[in-house]
């Protein structure tokens, strides 16, 4: 799961990272009267979206006064903000953060992740931190450096002579920035997060490190030991239709083709999505329904497809392992009934009683082509696209 800005500063500041103090607001109104509680000369306001690459994209603001500062919230609030993370159709800004602003001398990036092939918690430093890390990490790797937390001796682990080696930083800053990231790592293991990231980290004209930005993402698995980290989940932020299939323990996944898929089995998908690639066309989305797939979870997977505009056509392929292919057959045509399907629609069976399935679309009086086989299949429905 994956939270804004201001919420994950709100989780560092429990953990005693340094970071500005703020406010969200939702309207101009609630801007107003809450402003008057920074007391700083420049003011950044900050759109709350789950993207990055706000900066430059016109979602990061600094304010020269409260009246600035004010014409910001106002401009920001409602507008669709396109970054390089929101895809081109962007995402509306409903919150905005206002903090006090600080006089930067020198931007760092510090960042905490599991490492997969060495199944331990590792940091990511530089001295390049910024709007550019991207870039930094392509065409410069030598400007960071991974520092491997052992998980059997923790934090103790953290080895600060590399920062040493690889940069110029003297002895009290290498204090102040290990201080920042003990923090850090305790708020990563307390929280079982699989990811936080602080870019940038900066030096302060004072010499003080604060997190002027910070991202973090939590393992889905351990959320349910943290009911108050379930509590930021914003559901304005994720994809409509893959909430409401997740009601029904479906796994959908939108993508931009215009054939929907409905498959059972995340390895099934994935080949039946590259068959489609193989023919020529782009699949519209990525659904499992899972190995108990019934009337009803059939009945809304075809709504949840047939809910994108996109899709020109449906291709269903499913093996019957536990779910017979006859009770699959008879779901696909009670759901066929209940809902309007007015698109081709393909559907091979495979597995127990798959005849008997077949002979049961094909006797429906309904519109559904049948295939034996994959590859088949999947011509089947690219040929009714063309
Ligand atoms: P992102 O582009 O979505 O990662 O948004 P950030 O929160 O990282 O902001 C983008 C950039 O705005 C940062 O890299 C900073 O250069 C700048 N910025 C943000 N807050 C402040 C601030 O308080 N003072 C100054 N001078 N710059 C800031
Ligand atoms: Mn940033």
């Amino acid at each position: 799961m994956n939270i804004h800005e201001y919420q994950a500063k709100e989780v560092l500041h429990k953990f005693n990272v340094p970071v500005p103090r703020g406010f969200v607001a939702t309207s101009v109104k609630e801007a107003e009267i809450k402003i008057g509680q920074l007391k700083s000369d420049v003011l950044v306001v900050k759109a709350q979206i789950h993207a990055g690459g706000r900066g430059k994209a016109g979602g990061v603001k600094l304010a020269k006064s409260t009246e600035e500062a004010q014409q910001f919230v106002k401009d920001m609030l409602g507008m669709i903000l396109v970054t390089h993370q929101t895809g081109p159709n962007g995402q509306q800004v409903r919150r905005v953060y206002i903090e006090e602003g600080f006089s930067v001398k020198k931007e760092y990036y510090l960042s905490i992740v599991i490492d997969p092939k060495l199944s331990n918690p590792t940091f990511i430093f530089s001295s390049e931190g910024g709007m550019n890390i991207e870039e930094v990490a392509k065409n410069s790797p030598t400007k960071l450096v991974k520092l491997d937390i052992n998980y059997s001796t923790g934090f103790a682990s953290f080895d600060s002579k590399k920062l040493s080696n690889s940069f110029y930083l003297s002895p009290k800053q290498i204090e102040k920035i290990t201080d920042v990231a003990k923090n850090i790592y305790n708020a990563f293991i307390a929280t079982d997060a699989s990811q936080i990231e602080i870019n940038p980290l900066v030096e302060t004209s004072s010499g003080d490190f604060i997190a002027l930005d910070a991202k973090i993402n939590f393992d889905d698995n351990a959320l349910y030991r943290h009911p108050e980290i379930m509590e930021f989940r914003d559901y304005d932020e994720e994809v409509k239709e893959e909430v409401e299939a997740s009601k029904y323990g479906l796994n959908y996944i939108k993508m931009d083709g215009n054939i929907g898929c409905m498959v059972n089995g995340a390895g099934l998908a994935m080949a039946t999505m590259d068959i489609i690639k193989y023919y020529g066309a782009e699949p519209a989305n990525f659904l499992d329904v899972g190995g108990g797939a019934n009337k009803e979870t059939i009945t809304e997977a075809f709504k949840i497809i047939l809910s994108d505009g996109n899709v020109k056509g449906i291709l269903v392929n499913i093996f019957g392992g536990i779910m017979r292919c006859d009770i699959v057959a008879s779901g696909i045509i009670e759901a066929a009934k209940g809902i309007s399907i007015k698109v081709p629609l393909v559907v091979r069976l495979l597995g127990t009683n798959f005849e008997k399935g077949k002979r049961i679309l094909e006797e429906s009086g309904l519109n559904i082509i049948t295939a034996d086989e994959l590859d088949e299949a999947a011509q089947k429905i690219v040929k009714e696209m063309e």
